[in-house]
């Protein structure tokens, strides 16, 4: 029977299903005691994607690109440090002390074992990344998945060549697009799939040379929805100056905001069965998740990939079984834990990668097994205590629960939950979080104006200091990003990376669901447009009928 539930920490009630029920026996855990919105909040705070800094590596003092801050009170080493073998995890071991909890405990072993800067696997040349894994090429981004030749991108999978996207797969030279599968030469468009050489595109499949069009399929030589023969296509577009920035930008806005008034789908879903969420491809068995590519059997999941029985799990690459997890690439049988990658069997730990196996309460271990707040143990001890700890832990009412929030190496203002639920400094602090404070942010004065147009480009602007001209924050446009503009015609940005990738993540409908009606048969439809948005959102039969 369903139990309906009240969040601890929001106070709104939420429903546990027979199907919650089963999943939770299945893992040995006890039910949760959040909603969703607070679990996904709790775990997200675990992980900073995008906020990257200068610091020097504790170990040889070289500089390096780092997740963490100055600020902050870890031992952080270089990435090529960390994965060495002049250091070990287990020296940091220690004895659990059962009259104290085990968060407190687990807090002190994160402040002395070094931890690496972020999570870069098996990657060449992304130390500007986040997040990365078979990778090469890529700079300020996150999230790459065999990604090569990527610049300023949250999430590209199987890609090549991409520059300011958010979540494209299977895409090849595309440029400010988001939400788009198999497509090439793209750009400035969204929620497209299999679609080429096209600009400003909504929900375009299959289509190629078509020019501020929404809702087509299978079309080409198509100029704001109407047919055109080749010459007539390319005599229209040819009209516009695209390597002009005042024009470009003029197109999106208009574009953009003659989209509000045609009809939404009430969810992005393609190729999937039986699955509620958005933007789903290639899934199966999906309850209340987003951001999902060839997954099955997933529950109240955000980001993941070719995965298989996860539930409250955020960001996932490859992996099995996971419960209450954030972070974890080629792993099985994960709870409770951050980052952990090639490893199996892991609960409460964090950092843990290259074949770790039973490990409880543990933090940066490499090759171990049976260890638990990184002391190795024989296996039987192992299995005895970590059974009297969760014991322990049931009666401090730790277990079940994700780390508590004070655990975070990252502030909350620069966490991904900070991105996805925002709180002010007061009540992020009554929550436990840690804040970051800006940094003091002395902009130089720009030493060029970007031209307007970029045949007036010159190739020593890659030498040049530019500044937002939104903020005044300075960038720097590369000669591999100059070289692209170029080819494509496109004009230069004019703002700073994060404040574009900030304005991709507002075309973007919150990763949240609410039941309403479809406003054409009235058919009940699950959406992440709320109630009070001006969009008209039919479901998926009548949507079709919109298509041309
Ligand atoms: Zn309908």
């Amino acid at each position: 029977m369903p139990v309906q539930k009240t969040c601890q920490v929001s106070g709104q009630t939420f429903t546990i299903t027979d199907e919650d029920i089963k999943v939770c026996k299945r893992f040995n855990v006890p039910l949760p005691t959040l909603c969703p919105d607070e679990r996904h909040r709790k775990r997200t705070a675990f992980r900073n994607e995008l906020n990257l800094y200068n610091r020097t590596c504790d170990l040889t003092g070289k500089p390096i690109i780092a997740s963490y801050s100055t600020d902050k009170p870890y031992t952080v080493y270089s990435n090529e440090a960390w994965w060495g073998d002049s250091w070990d995890g287990t020296d940091y071991g220690r004895e659990f002390d059962f009259e104290r909890p085990f968060f407190e405990q687990f807090e002190e072993l994160s402040l002395k074992v070094p931890l690496p800067p972020n999570v870069v696997l098996n990657s060449i040349n992304c130390e500007y990344t986040a997040f990365s894994a078979d990778s090469k090429n890529c700079y300020y981004s996150a999230r790459m998945g065999h990604a090569e030749d990527i610049m300023y991108t949250y999430l590209a999978l199987s890609s090549t060549g991409i520059i300011d996207c958010y979540n494209v797969s299977h895409c090849n030279y595309c440029y400010e697009c988001v939400d788009c599968w198999s497509c090439y030469e793209c750009f400035f468009s969204q929620n497209c799939k299999n679609t080429n050489n096209s600009w400003f595109c909504y929900d375009c499949i299959g289509c190629s040379d078509c020019f501020g069009c929404t809702g087509i399929r299978n079309k080409k030589f198509y100029f704001f929805n109407q047919c055109c023969t080749e010459e007539g296509y390319k005599e229209k577009v040819s009209k516009y100056n695209l390597g002009n920035y005042q024009v470009a930008q003029s197109i999106k806005k208009d574009f953009r905001k003659n989209l509000t008034s045609r009809p939404k789908k009430s969810a992005i879903i393609l190729n999937s069965e039986n699955s509620t969420g958005n933007y789903i491809t290639d899934s199966k068995n999906v309850h209340c998740s987003f951001d999902l590519e060839n997954v099955e059997d997933i529950r109240y999941c955000w980001g993941t990939e070719h995965a298989k029985d996860m539930y409250d799990c955020d960001f996932v690459y490859y992996a099995e079984l996971a419960y209450n997890i954030v972070s974890i690439s080629r792993a099985t049988n994960i709870r409770f834990s951050f980052a952990v990658y090639g490893s199996n069997d892991i609960d409460y730990s964090m950092y843990i990668a290259n074949n770790c196996a039973n490990c409880f309460g543990c933090i940066s271990l490499k090759k171990k097994q049976y260890c638990i707040l990184n002391k190795q143990y024989s296996k039987e001890e192992y299995f005895a205590l970590r059974d009297k700890i969760i014991e322990h832990m049931k009666h401090t009412g730790e277990w079940g629960q994700y780390f508590h929030p004070k655990i975070s190496t990252y502030c909350y203002n620069e966490s991904v939950a900070g991105e996805y639920f925002p709180l002010t400094k007061e009540e992020a602090l009554s929550r436990d979080y840690k804040w970051k404070e800006p940094e003091p942010q002395e902009f130089k004065p720009a030493t060029a104006e970007v031209p307007d147009d970029i045949k007036d480009v010159p190739d020593s602007i890659t030498e040049e200091i530019l500044a937002s001209t939104l903020s005044g924050r300075n960038y720097k446009i590369t000669k591999e990003e100059l070289r692209f503009y170029k080819r494509y015609g496109i004009p230069l940005p004019k703002t700073h990376f994060l404040e574009r990738h900030a304005e991709r993540l507002k075309l973007r409908n919150p990763r949240k669901l609410w039941d309403r009606n479809c406003q054409k048969c009235q058919a009940k439809i699950s959406t992440s447009y709320a109630p009070d948005r001006p969009e008209t959102v039919y479901c998926e039969k009548c949507y079709l009928e919109t298509t041309d």
